[in-house]
């Protein structure tokens, strides 16, 4: 359990290193059997220690001293609704956020976009932190996807493990960052439903080396 406190701690400090997050923007969790493991509320990472990373349980529930992330909500309806997630990041990373303040979905414009698992990066409909209502329009836009938009506020993505997660949230950011430069240079062109297809069935076995077991 420790190890998997430290990790959360790790995963933080990383997105502050990479300019994903800064000061008590964000949140991190990792499912455990029964629940998860969540930061705390306003805490920067920085000064975060193991001792107050918060347990949670599925009916929201918390242990210990430290009250859990705003959006413990976010977190616990992701892994209710979607099995395969082992672990949820949500950031307020520069140019995602600048997308969400646009409240629209990003389009194909580069193929990466199957990253988050279909052919559009959606943006969930606006509501305020912490709420259920957030929680709720999040699970819409995560329908058949492991990232979305949160409009006015940032992104959430989940994976199977942290790395993965922690990668999907930097390969988020950097679509956002590409997608502004397109449109600043001019009109993208976006790829169509059938490319998108083709660029879905590639992703189905992409990395999949067979010396290593995914
Ligand atoms: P917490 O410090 O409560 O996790 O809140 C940060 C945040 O990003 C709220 O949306
Ligand atoms: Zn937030």
């Amino acid at each position: 359990m420790t190890a998997h406190r430290r990790s959360i701690i790790d995963a933080c400090l990383a997105m502050n290193a990479s300019g994903l997050n800064q000061g008590t923007s964000g949140n991190v969790s990792l499912r455990t059997d029964d629940g998860f493991l969540i930061t705390p509320s306003g805490i920067a990472y920085d000064a975060m220690s193991e001792d107050q990373i918060v347990p949670v349980a599925m009916d929201g529930s918390h242990e210990g001293p430290f009250l859990p992330s705003s959006e413990w909500r976010m977190h616990r309806d992701i892994y209710a609704g979607h099995a395969d997630a082992g672990a949820v990041v949500h950031l307020h990373s520069p140019h995602a956020t600048a997308l969400s303040c646009l409240r629209r979905d990003i389009p194909p414009f580069h193929y990466m976009i199957a990253v988050a698992g279909g052919t559009t990066l959606r943006c969930a409909s606006y509501a305020t932190f912490g709420t259920q209502a957030l929680s709720e329009a999040m699970l819409s836009a995560l329908e058949n996807r492991k990232a979305c938009l949160l409009a006015n506020h940032g992104m959430i993505c989940f994976e199977r493990t942290l790395d993965k997660a922690l990668w999907l949230a930097g390969e988020g950011e950097t679509l956002c960052r590409q997608y502004i430069l397109a449109c600043q240079a001019g009109t993208p062109v976006i790829l169509s439903n059938s490319e998108m297809a083709d660029v879905l069935d590639r992703f189905a076995t992409y990395g999949r080396q067979p010396a290593r077991e995914s």
